[in-house]
């Protein structure tokens, strides 16, 4: 069932990746997180034997757990909300944290990692539809950290991370990709180091790697839907 899910998502990747218009800033492939927030340790292993390692935890506590149970193999990414109180224990368990939305978890980031002598990846999210019920950074605190973000030492922007707002007409949130996009190439410019372009779900992935996600966060299509009854 997995393995089928599994080829089921990677050939609508393929898909998706024939149908860009342009080339793009992004590159050609894409990197697909498998999202097992929500789900036993046990879905981590299981992806990771179908050979997909990088996988998404949405809170630390929940990754801690598993990873008492299964150790730390391949590339953990924290793709949820990250309060600052927690910065230490985030820069412990993961390796690329794609949910950075203010300039006090980055300081707090910064510092946790460098106790650690750890350079810590991080994605900047961006909250471009402005739901007020969604975390990221506006565009316009975005664009004042941009001149900044060297002081961040131990911090290492690999790019950026985009959740696009629930809605069952998946046309209607291409222009919040289109322009994470240019979001993304707009910065690649000043930053030519920065690679990951974060964008898409479930629901809309086709849409974002159609717009230039060179990465897609995949839950359900892949698991089936989550059981929060357990957590
Ligand atoms: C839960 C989650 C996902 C995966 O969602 P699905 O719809 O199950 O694919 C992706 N990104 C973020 C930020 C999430 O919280």
């Amino acid at each position: 069932m997995l393995a089928e899910n599994l080829q089921k998502v990677q050939q609508n990747i393929t898909q998706a990746l024939a149908h860009r218009s342009e080339p793009k800033c992004t590159g050609t492939g894409v990197l697909l997180v498998a999202v097992t927030k929500n789900h036993p340790a046990a879905v981590v292993t299981d992806i990771q034997n179908l050979r997909v390692m990088d996988v998404g935890e949405n809170r630390v506590q929940e990754a801690r757990d598993k990873q008492k149970v299964l150790g730390h193999h391949g590339t953990w990414h924290l793709i949820g909300h990250l309060q600052t109180n927690k910065a230490k224990q985030a820069v412990e368990l993961f390796d690329i944290i794609e949910s950075v939305d203010s300039e006090h978890l980055l300081l707090a980031l910064d510092k946790e990692a460098g106790k650690l002598g750890k350079r810590m990846d991080v994605l900047l999210q961006i909250n471009i539809a402005g739901e007020v019920q969604k975390t990221g950074f506006a565009p316009a605190d975005y664009e004042a950290i941009l001149p900044q973000l060297d002081k961040f030492t131990n911090i290492r922007v690999r790019g950026l991370m985009v959740i696009a707002p629930q809605t069952d007409q998946v046309e209607s949130v291409r222009p919040v990709f289109k322009e994470g996009y240019r979001y993304f190439c707009a910065l690649r410019k000043v930053r030519p180091a920065i690679d990951y372009l974060s964008m898409g779900m479930t629901e809309d992935y086709q849409v974002a790697i159609e717009e230039g996600a060179n990465v897609v966060r995949i839950g359900t299509a892949l698991f089936g839907p989550r059981d929060y009854s357990k957590h």
